[in-house]
């Protein structure tokens, strides 16, 4: 089979699954490019030419896999945040773009502080550590994650992107010893029990301990900025990623809590996605 027949012959069965959404031809042109290593751009070019057919029979298994449900980013392996790759897989939480507006948030929040000492609460892949750690050089980062699933793609991605963060296994719910901080910066679960069960395909082969937040999804919320607080410098920050409607309760618990200086960012898409507060 020609490459342009392969990819075809994948596409019209993908068509026929009203399952898939409509993202299936960027998600195919992916797959096939890391399978049979020909950009959607080349594939008009050389189209013609034959496909190597231990290739293009992997190819059309991870199609079978990807029209079943397994997130794309699962099937390559890895996927891109901030502009750095992430090595990913079953046990960790793909790094979503929504997560983007955390790191910017971070950064303009360290805009003024030297050498910024960082803990980044429920790491998963590293992303959001990693990207503060790669835009800031002089900041002392450390990723804080307890899942024995998540770890080793933490570990996996600090080393694959040289990247200055110190990892800890360690639940974040009992803070470790750790140097004064700036910021303390976190993308905890947060989807309550109701919204476990509607939750996308792809999106249940995630671990449930980076999604499920607690029966009202708050519990991080609830917990980790008073448990922070002591830990701050005076003028350090907490930022948090929050769910589709949780910015309100959540600038509440931080208030509560005792920060100040509440500030909410919203993602690309504009839902208010980061809710970021001072202590005093
Ligand atoms: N943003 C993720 C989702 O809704 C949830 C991540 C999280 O709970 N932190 O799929």
């Amino acid at each position: 089979m020609t490459l342009q027949q392969v990819y075809k012959k994948a596409y019209d069965k993908l068509q026929q699954n009203a399952q898939v959404q409509e993202t299936c031809a960027f998600d195919l042109s992916c797959l096939f490019e890391h399978m049979l290593g020909v950009s959607r751009y080349r594939l008009p070019l050389i189209g013609n030419q034959e496909a190597d057919e231990a290739k293009a029979r992997v190819f059309f298994s991870l199609c079978k896999r990807y029209e079943a449900g397994e997130p794309l980013q699962y099937l390559i392996g890895e996927w891109e945040f901030y502009g750095l790759p992430f090595s990913v897989g079953e046990g960790v939480l793909i790094p979503r773009p929504d997560t983007e507006t955390l790191v910017e948030t971070a950064l303009a929040l360290l805009k003024d502080v030297k050498r910024p000492v960082v803990a980044d609460l429920c790491s998963g892949s590293g992303c959001v550590a990693i990207a503060i750690a790669h835009e800031r050089p002089d900041a002392q980062v450390f990723a804080l994650e307890l899942s024995d699933a998540a770890f080793p793609y933490l570990i996996g991605n600090i080393s694959r992107n040289h990247a200055k963060v110190t990892a800890l296994h360690h639940d974040v719910r009992t803070p470790p010893a750790l140097p004064a901080l700036d910021l303390v910066v976190s993308n905890p679960p947060y989807i309550p029990r109701e919204e476990m069960d509607t939750l996308q395909i792809q999106v249940t082969h995630e671990p449930e301990m980076a999604l499920f937040g607690g029966e009202d999804g708050y519990d991080f919320y609830r917990e980790l900025p008073k448990l922070y607080l002591p830990l701050l410098k005076k003028d350090g920050a907490i930022a948090f990623e929050v769910g589709y409607n949780q910015a309100q309760t959540v600038k509440q618990l931080l208030l509560s809590s005792g920060y100040t200086d509440i500030n909410t960012q919203k993602d690309l898409a504009g839902i208010v996605r980061v809710v970021s507060g001072r202590k005093l």
